[in-house]
């Protein structure tokens, strides 16, 4: 699979990204300034971690508090209407961004983290038994190990995973060979946020869906650089947050494929997502309410549709080849240093790269490079298990955005050049 096609290239070519960094008014800021020094112009090469967030975003937040705050779905008053409206009008637009058949297959949750918690404990809790298995892949974030584990634990069920060959693709004959008749559960990462590998979920869906097996697609570092079309992938679970997507923190998304919904208990008890209440018996509402117990993120999903909106005007065809253009421009840098090791080189990649440089720890490169004004991540990135099966203690991570820039490659890579020259 190429996620590059002929008209993503010419849409690179009339990618203005000088128009939309204009957007984002953090990118015109300088770090580190003291009183003998102006500081560093900020290059943020870190958005794996989080995205920085358009004026339309902010702007759509401080509307919502300045003309229409108010709590949602239980009051009559114009404001309440109003919040309200603009809340399920979020849901819609979280809807068509994936694709999904209706707004109703669409649950707020805090993140991806809280997405991936809710699954495992709405629905697959109450179907896990002593020996069933839930099986998983070598690249997942711990948002997707850490919650099967708890319930595999507390079941007697065993988590399985898929291995990833030396390149950081996944085993696709190992997956089919783990799922059996004992497998409950199939979820894994569209992207992997350590090392941009894009995996087939459409091959991973069918191989688990011709033995009936579930998917959950972990659409985290996906979501922000490919156009995702729930219903062409055929998973029946999706998620992610919206602070990757250029939204607000706090708040993200979990597609649940209609029948599914229905198949799930209440996830937390509280007000908002019930019909009934008596002290004997509480009856609950159908559909996402049901899981969104409590006063909602309201400010989050606005700025989280807003978000969505930028994405679409902008355009992911557009967002995918200009990501991919810097990819490659920084990758074939990369390879030039002596001592590099790049983590994850499949064919398929988004916008993130990890490496190692020789025996020099991650943490020390990353933080000359922040001394330069280049932010990036260092560390295991979430992926623990990942970097024991690479043998290495972390990496250096450089993520890229939308509004990222050839030039920000070219500081990254010269701030790199002195960094290593200092450590030698
Ligand atoms: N999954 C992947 C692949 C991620 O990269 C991340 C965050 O980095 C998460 C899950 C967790 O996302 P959040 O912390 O927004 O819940």
């Amino acid at each position: 699979m190429n996620v590059t096609t002929e008209n993503e290239i010419t849409a690179t070519a009339a990618f203005d990204v000088m128009r939309y960094r204009a957007d984002f008014p953090i990118l015109g800021r300088h770090v580190h300034i003291t009183s003998k020094s102006p500081g560093r112009q900020l290059v943020y090469l870190d958005n794996g971690a989080t995205t920085q967030k358009p004026q339309q975003v902010i702007d759509a937040i401080t509307h919502y508090y300045s003309h229409y705050n108010a709590n949602i779905h239980r009051g009559v008053h114009a404001l309440s209407q109003e919040a309200s409206a603009a809340y399920e009008a979020a849901r819609e637009t979280v809807a068509h961004f994936v694709n999904a058949a209706s707004a109703q297959e669409i649950i707020f949750t805090r993140g991806t983290t809280e997405s991936v918690n809710l699954v495992a404990h709405a629905w697959l809790r109450s179907r896990l038994n002593a020996g069933d298995e839930v099986l998983i892949t070598a690249m997942e974030h711990h948002s997707n190990i850490v919650p099967w584990q708890l319930v595999c634990e507390e079941k007697g069920a065993t988590l399985k995973v898929v291995p990833v060959n030396d390149n950081g693709e996944l085993d696709y004959e190992a997956a089919a060979a783990l799922l059996t008749s004992r497998t409950k559960l199939f979820a894994f990462t569209h992207v992997s946020n350590t090392l941009g590998t894009v995996n087939d979920v459409q091959r991973l869906t069918a191989m688990a869906h011709a033995q009936h097996i579930p998917v959950l697609v972990d659409g985290a570092q996906a979501a922000p650089h490919l156009r995702i079309n729930v219903q062409e992938l055929g998973c029946d679970f999706y998620c992610f947050s919206a602070h990757k997507t250029y939204g607000p923190t706090g708040i993200g998304m979990l597609y649940v494929r209609g029948e599914l919904m229905r198949e799930m208990q209440p996830y937390q008890g509280g007000g908002g997502i019930i019909s009934h209440v008596t002290f004997e018996k509480t009856t609950f509402v159908e559909g996402p309410l049901r899981f969104e117990a409590g006063t909602p993120n309201i400010e989050g999903a606005i700025g989280f549709a807003a978000a969505l909106d930028y994405m679409n005007a902008v355009g992911l065809p557009a967002i995918t080849a200009h990501e991919h253009d810097l990819l490659t421009y920084t990758t074939a840098q990369l390879e030039q240093i002596e001592g590099m090791r790049i983590i994850g080189t499949a064919p398929c990649k988004a916008g993130v790269i990890s490496f190692v440089v020789g025996n020099l720890h991650p943490y020390d490169v990353g933080t000359i490079l922040d001394q330069q004004g280049v932010a990036v991540r260092t560390g295991h990135h979430c992926t623990q298990p990942l970097m024991q099966r690479f043998g290495v203690p972390g990496t250096v991570r450089v993520s890229f955005g939308l509004y990222n820039t050839r030039s920000d490659a070219d500081q990254f890579i010269t701030a790199l050049h002195k960094a290593l020259k200092m450590l030698a």
